[in-house]
């Protein structure tokens, strides 16, 4: 048998079903009409913001990466937890706007804006972080076009990347990001061009469950802010810090010691260098926020042996579940938190793999996990789905289309 990721503390189990935000899988299934059906809980959200306001240094402000879950509800109940929106497309720009999102709370990065995502972003008054002079070149000849001085911060790309991170998006050649070196000269043109210079994002890395990894990184990119706005011979407005809290998702994984971390930022900030004394500070988390609050239920249509080896098969799969499939970024298979929803906290009678209605070997939700027996019509639960679920699988695969959505 191989291990399961830990299912994340806190969900209950009402008469032997798993209970998300205080209602049983069967019911919230019901209400949705279908499977697959992504549940995500308001009040698991609402309590993970709490433990970060409480263990991070007041002063730090809270973004959200949209990309982890861009879902309607999701926007709507962030906009009053958190204090700013982090953007990487036109696309999501419409979505928080849709969501009744200031967009002065909101600042878009990620290389590759279209012309008409920076006029958007630019009229919006959306921050733009950006990705390269050529990009700052676009974004200044649009704002003068269309009459309006741009809000543009600078992504740099820092000299070091976040260590024990899952998705290493900083140190050496990059397409994020300005290359630390250049970023003075760029700073300079944005003020000469007359621009609303907003300071610095700097982003190093993604899914760190080590405390003091992250700790060395956010010294290290405050000591980079001051050092690039003492070149600059320009205080910032505002430092992005980036963010890379991780989730454990994986047997073995512990999570973050978010205390630890937020004492360690607290003690940075309180011998700030003299360049960085009028800064204000964020943090941009996604996964952190969300995606121990969603959970995505699908329906046993199938069970089958095969040379021994027993197959709980869905109605959901990779087309929703592409990380937990193992093919999202992750060099070795580790299963993820699964459960059978509708016997769960049920004792382990057999060793099965639960796999998903796609015609392809890739598409596999859980490698022989032990679980109670399942039978046809039982509902099977994958944790850890608020974040990068929906967002980022392939739902048009094979003609299934995107899973049913739902927040309580
Ligand atoms: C994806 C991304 C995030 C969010 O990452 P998480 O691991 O979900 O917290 C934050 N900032 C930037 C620039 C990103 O690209």
């Amino acid at each position: 048998m191989k291990p399961l990721g830990p299912v994340p503390a806190g969900f209950a189990t009402i008469d032997g079903e798993l209970a998300i935000g205080g209602r049983k899988a069967s019911d919230l299934v019901a209400e949705a009409g279908r499977t697959p059906l992504f549940v995500y809980s308001r009040e698991r959200i609402a309590a993970r913001v709490a433990e970060l306001r409480s263990a991070l240094p007041q002063q730090v402000a809270l973004n959200y990466a949209v990309k982890a879950n861009p879902f309607a509800p999701v926007l709507q109940t962030m906009s009053g937890l958190v204090d700013g929106f982090d953007i990487a497309s036109g696309g999501e720009l419409t979505m928080v706007t849709a969501a009744g999102i200031d967009p002065a709370r909101v600042s878009f990065a990620g290389p590759g804006k279209r012309d008409d995502e920076l006029e958007a972003a630019i009229s919006a008054g959306v921050t733009l972080n950006l990705e390269s002079e050529g990009e700052a070149a676009r974004a200044l000849a649009i704002a003068a076009r269309i009459g309006v001085t741009p809000r543009l911060a600078v992504r740099v790309n820092p000299d070091f990347d976040l260590k024990g991170s899952g998705m290493k998006m900083g140190g050496g050649a990059k397409p994020f990001g300005v290359d630390a070196e250049r970023v003075p000269a760029l700073v300079k043109h944005l003020l000469a061009a007359g621009a609303d210079w907003r300071g610095f994002h700097i982003f190093a890395g993604s899914q760190a469950l080590d405390a003091a990894a992250i700790a060395e990184t956010q010294a290290q990119t405050l000591a980079l802010a001051a050092r690039l706005a003492a070149e600059a011979g320009a205080m910032p407005p505002k430092v992005n810090l980036g963010g890379g809290f991780g989730i454990p998702y994986f047997p073995g994984d512990e999570p973050l010691d978010l205390a630890a971390v937020g004492k360690a930022l607290g003690a940075q900030l309180e011998q700030l260098p003299a360049g960085l004394a009028n800064t204000a500070f964020c943090i941009e988390l996604g996964r952190y926020l969300v995606g121990e609050s969603g959970v995505y239920l699908t329906r046993v249509v199938d069970r089958k042996v095969s040379h021994g080896e027993v197959y709980i098969v869905t109605d959901g799969g990779l087309h929703h579940q592409l990380a937990a499939s193992g093919n999202f970024g992750t060099v070795v298979r580790r299963n993820y938190p699964v459960a059978i929803a509708s016997r769960f906290g049920a004792p382990v009678q057999e060793e099965a793999s639960v796999v998903g209605c796609l015609c392809t070997p890739l598409d596999r939700l859980a490698d022989k996990g032990g679980f109670p027996r399942a039978e046809v019509g039982d509902l099977v639960a994958v944790f850890c789905a608020g974040a990068y679920g929906a967002s980022a699988s392939p739902a048009m695969f094979l003609g299934q289309g995107p899973a049913a959505e739902m927040l309580v």
